[in-house]
C-alpha cells in the first residue's frame, strides 16, 4: 500500500479572483480516502468553500503548524482524472490562463465555478407533493411571490419534473424551490430520471474500402498500436475519410479503447451523426450545443462511468471524461471553430487533444481537404505522418472549375452581379431540372452604403464596423444590434448619390427571382436560420428538391453532401480575401476549394464558377486545379518572409474598456512588455480592427517572437477595475 499523503495541494473554486495558486492543506487522519482530482471544502479566509486537489504531498515547505486541515471530502468519485489535471496544468502554461479556468472545461456545463452546480441539481426531482391541493397553494401565496407561482403553475400541468428543467422554464431559482419544499408543497429529492437521446440512424452498407482507404487506415493502425505519431490525412472531400475514420475506431473499440470524434459544429448534422450510430448503434455519445443542460450533464455522467465508448461532438467533446482514449479524430481539422475565441482561457481543441493522446498513448488523426498552414508545415517537418488520399472514391472525375475576371466584365458593361457565364450556366443547370448553390459571404440586403460624391459610409458609433443595409430600410450593426433608418441625403455632404454598396445574400435572391423564372430558392445565412432548427429545414428543402438554388454565406460551403447539385457558383472571392487578418489567404483557398467540393457528388458531373476581381491571386489561381500544395508552396514563403505562424509566434495582448482607462493600461503594459522581451517585436498599442464593441473601446498589442513566449505572458490576463486584458498566445482570428 502507498504511503498516505499528508497533505494536499488545492485550486479554490473562487471564480472572480486571480488565484492562480495552488494552496496547501493538512490531510486530516479520517480523510485518508482523499485522491487527486477530489472535490473537498476547506477554510479559506472567514470563510469555508470547495476546492479540488491537484497535488499530494509528505511535506510541505510552509510552515506545518500554520496549516489548517481540510474540512470535508465532497464526493466519493474525485471530479478529475489525473490526466485532466495535467492537461490542465498545460493550458495554464500555453494559452496564459488560470487553473480554474482550464478546469472547468472538464466539467459538464452547468458545473461552474463559484456558481450553483446545476449539472449536480439536474438529478434532483421536483414533486408536488398533494396535486389536489394545488389550488389551495397557489391562493396561499402572496402575489409578490411571482417566481413561486410560476413553478407551481408548472407542475399543476406535470407534477414530476426535473428541478433544472422547471428551473430553466420558469426562471425560478434554487432558492424558489426551498421556499417551496419549506411549506411543504413540493418534494425536491434526488431521483434517476434519464434522458435517452434520439439518434438517427443511417441504413447504408457497409463499404470494401479503395486500396488509398486500406492504407491510410494501415497507417493509423500502426501508430495505435506503436509509436503513436499523430497522422494527417490530407484528402479531397469524397476521398473516403469519414469511412477511414469509422474504422479506426473500430478498431480502436476492439481494443478496448474508446474514441473521441470531433467534426465542426456546422457539420453536426443528422447525416453525419448517422453514420456513426449505423455502426456502433448504442455505444455513441453526442456532445452539441442544442443539448438542453440537463441531457448533455446524462450523456457527460455515462462517458465517465464507461458506458459510451465513443464521443462526436464539436469542440468541447475534446474534453470528454473518457478514461482510456485510444484515438482522437479531428475532421476538417483546418476549421476556424475548433478555436476557443470567447473568455479568457482561449485554447486550440487540436492543441488540447495532441496533449490528451500524450498522456492516453493515443493516436490523433487530422483530416482535411485543406490542412492549416500549420498543420502541414509540421507533416512535412515529420512531426506528423502525412497520408494522401488524393482521389475521390470510384474515381469520380472532379468539377471543373473556372475562373471569371470581374473587372473585364464590368469594363465590357456587364454591371450586374452575375458574369455571363454563370448566367448561361444557371439557367442550363435548371433546364435541366438539377441543382446548384451559389455562394455569397456575406448577409443582409447588402453590404453597406457609400456616399457616390464623398465616400461616406454609414458605420456604427458604437462598434466601428459598416452598417448593413436590410430590406425594412434600416441599417443595423451586426455586432451590438443596433439600428437606424436608411437616410435620403448624404449626412456629411448632402449629396443624394449615397447608394447600397457590394451585395447581400437578400439582393442575390432578388437578382435570381427575377432573372431565371424557373428557380425556386432557399436562402442560408444568419438571418434566416436564427430560429433553432431553421437551418436544417432549409437544408432539408433543398435535399428533398422542394428548391433548386441554395444561396447562402459560408454556411454552405462545408460538409454538405447533395448528390443532385451540379453548379456552384461563387458571386465574388474577393470578399475574404480583403480581411485584415495574415490567414486572409488561407481562409479565401480554404473557402474556395471547400466550396468546389459541393458539386458534382452524385454521378453527375459538377461545374464551379467563381468569380473575383484578382483572379491572380495564387489562393485563388490553385484552385481550379484543386492543388493544395501550390497554394501552400506559395503560402509558406510568405510566412516564412514575415516570421507568421508557423515560422514564427503570434500574440495578441487585447485591452478593452472605457477609453482613457484602456489606454493608460495599454502603455503601461506595453512598456513593461519592451523591458521583458528584448529580443521580441511588438506592435502598437493601437486599435483592434473592431475597435470598439458594444461601447468598449478595443486596444490590442501584437507581440511577434522567433520562441514561443506564453509563459511569460501569464501574469497579464486580467480584470482590472473596468478594464479587461486578454491574452491570446495563438491568436486565430485578429479582429
Ligand atoms: P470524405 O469524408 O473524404 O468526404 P466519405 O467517407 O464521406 O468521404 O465518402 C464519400 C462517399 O463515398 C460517402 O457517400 C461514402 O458512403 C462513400 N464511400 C466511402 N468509401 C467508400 C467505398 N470504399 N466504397 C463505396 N463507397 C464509399
Ligand atoms: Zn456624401
Ligand atoms: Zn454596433
Amino acid at each position: 500500500m502507498r504511503a498516505i499523503a499528508r497533505f494536499a495541494g488545492v485550486i479554490v473554486d473562487v471564480r472572480a479572483s486571480a488565484v492562480n495558486k495552488v494552496f496547501h492543506y493538512s490531510i486530516p487522519q479520517h480523510l485518508d480516502k482523499i485522491r487527486l482530482g477530489h472535490r473537498v471544502l476547506v477554510p479559506f479566509g472567514s470563510r469555508k468553500i470547495e476546492a479540488y486537489v491537484v497535488e499530494l504531498a509528505d511535506r510541505v515547505e510552509l510552515d506545518p503548524q500554520r496549516i489548517k486541515p481540510i474540512i470535508k471530502l465532497l464526493d466519493l468519485e474525485p471530479m478529475f482524472t489525473g490526466e485532466q489535471l495535467e492537461v490542465a496544468s498545460w493550458m495554464v502554461g500555453k494559452y496564459s490562463g488560470l487553473y480554474a479556468q482550464a478546469l472547468q472545461f472538464f466539467l459538464p456545463t452547468g458545473t461552474r465555478f463559484g456558481k450553483e452546480r446545476v449539472g449536480v441539481k439536474q438529478q434532483l426531482a421536483v414533486e408536488l407533493v398533494h396535486p389536489e391541493l394545488i389550488d389551495d397553494y397557489l391562493a396561499s401565496l402572496s402575489p409578490k411571490a411571482v417566481r413561486q407561482m410560476q413553478v407551481l403553475l408548472s407542475l399543476k400541468n406535470q407534477p414530476l419534473q426535473l428541478a433544472s428543467e422547471l428551473c430553466e422554464k420558469t426562471k425560478a431559482s434554487y432558492h424558489t424551490l426551498k421556499a417551496l419544499q419549506a411549506k411543504g408543497y413540493i418534494s425536491v429529492e434526488p431521483r434517476a430520471i434519464e434522458r435517452e437521446l434520439e439518434l438517427p440512424v443511417e441504413t447504408k452498407p457497409v463499404p470494401v474500402l479503395t486500396s488509398e482507404q486500406r492504407e491510410a487506415l494501415q497507417v493509423i493502425i500502426e501508430e495505435f498500436h506503436e509509436g503513436h505519431t499523430p497522422v494527417l490525412i490530407h484528402g479531397v472531400t469524397d476521398s473516403g475519410k469519414t469511412e477511414v475514420y469509422l474504422r479506426a475506431i473500430a478498431h480502436c473499440l476492439q481494443h478496448g479503447r474508446q474514441a473521441i470524434m470531433m467534426v465542426p459544429e456546422i457539420s453536426l448534422t443528422e447525416q453525419t451523426i448517422a453514420r456513426f450510430t449505423q455502426r456502433f448503434s448504442n455505444q455513441v455519445a453526442v456532445l452539441h450545443s442544442g443539448l438542453s443542460e440537463g441531457e448533455r450533464y446524462d450523456q457527460w455522467q455515462k462517458i465517465k462511468k464507461g458506458d459510451l465508448p465513443i464521443v462526436i461532438g464539436a469542440r468541447s467533446a475534446v474534453f470528454a471524461p473518457l478514461q482510456k482514449i485510444g484515438l482522437i479524430v479531428i475532421d476538417e481539422e483546418h476549421e476556424g471553430t475548433y478555436k476557443q475565441t470567447d473568455g479568457l482561457l482561449k485554447y486550440h481543441a487540436r492543441s488540447v487533444a495532441l496533449q490528451r493522446a500524450k498522456h492516453h498513448e493515443a493516436v490523433v488523426v487530422m483530416g482535411s481537404a485543406t490542412p492549416a498552414v500549420e498543420s502541414y508545415h509540421r507533416a512535412l517537418r515529420g512531426d506528423y505522418r502525412l497520408v494522401a488520399m488524393p482521389n475521390r472514391v470510384f474515381d469520380r472525375p472532379f468539377p471543373e472549375v473556372s475562373l471569371v475576371d470581374m473587372r473585364a466584365e464590368f469594363s465590357g458593361g456587364n454591371r450586374s452581379m452575375f458574369s455571363g457565364l454563370l448566367t448561361e450556366e444557371l439557367a442550363k443547370t435548371l433546364e435541366r431540372q438539377e441543382q446548384a448553390i451559389i455562394l455569397l459571404n456575406r448577409r443582409g440586403y447588402s453590404a453597406f452604403v457609400l456616399c457616390r460624391e464623398c465616400g461616406y459610409v454609414a458605420s456604427c458609433s458604437n462598434c466601428h464596423v459598416s452598417l448593413t443595409y436590410h430590406r425594412d430600410n434600416r441599417l443595423r450593426c451586426h455586432y451590438c444590434g443596433y439600428s437606424e433608418m436608411l437616410r435620403p441625403s448624404c449626412p456629411q455632404c448632402g449629396s443624394h448619390y449615397i447608394r447600397r454598396f457590394g451585395t447581400g445574400t437578400q439582393q442575390l435572391e432578388e437578382h435570381i427571382r427575377k432573372n431565371f423564372a424557373q428557380a425556386r430558392i432557399v436562402r442560408l445565412d444568419a438571418d434566416t436560420t436564427r430560429r433553432k432548427g431553421s437551418h436544417q429545414r432549409l437544408l432539408n428543402q433543398f435535399r428533398e428538391g422542394r428548391a433548386n438554388v441554395l444561396i447562402g454565406t459560408q454556411m454552405i460551403a462545408k460538409g454538405l453532401d447533395f448528390p443532385d447539385v451540379t453548379l456552384v457558383g461563387v458571386i465574388s472571392a474577393d470578399l475574404a480575401l480583403n480581411f485584415p487578418d495574415f490567414r486572409a489567404a488561407e481562409r479565401t483557398y480554404q473557402l474556395l476549394a471547400q466550396v468546389s467540393g459541393r458539386a458534382g457528388r452524385g454521378p453527375k458531373l459538377g461545374k464551379v464558377i467563381i468569380q473575383s476581381y484578382d483572379p491572380s491571386h495564387y489562393a485563388v489561381r490553385s484552385v481550379p486545379k484543386h492543388d493544395y500544395t501550390a497554394f501552400y508552396r506559395q503560402e509558406i514563403v510568405y510566412r516564412r518572409q514575415l516570421e507568421y505562424p508557423p515560422l514564427g509566434y503570434l500574440a495578441r495582448i487585447l485591452i478593452h474598456g472605457p477609453e482613457e482607462a484602456v489606454k493608460v493600461q495599454a502603455a503601461e503594459i506595453n512598456q513593461s512588455l519592451r523591458n521583458k522581451l528584448a529580443h521580441a517585436r511588438i506592435y502598437g498599442p493601437a486599435p483592434a480592427p473592431i475597435s470598439k464593441l458594444k461601447g468598449r473601446h478595443r486596444w490590442q498589442i501584437i507581440v511577434k517572437t522567433k520562441r514561443e513566449i506564453s509563459h511569460l505572458l501569464t501574469d497579464l490576463p486580467r480584470q482590472d477595475g473596468t478594464v479587461t486584458v486578454t491574452v491570446d498566445p495563438d491568436p486565430l482570428f485578429l479582429l
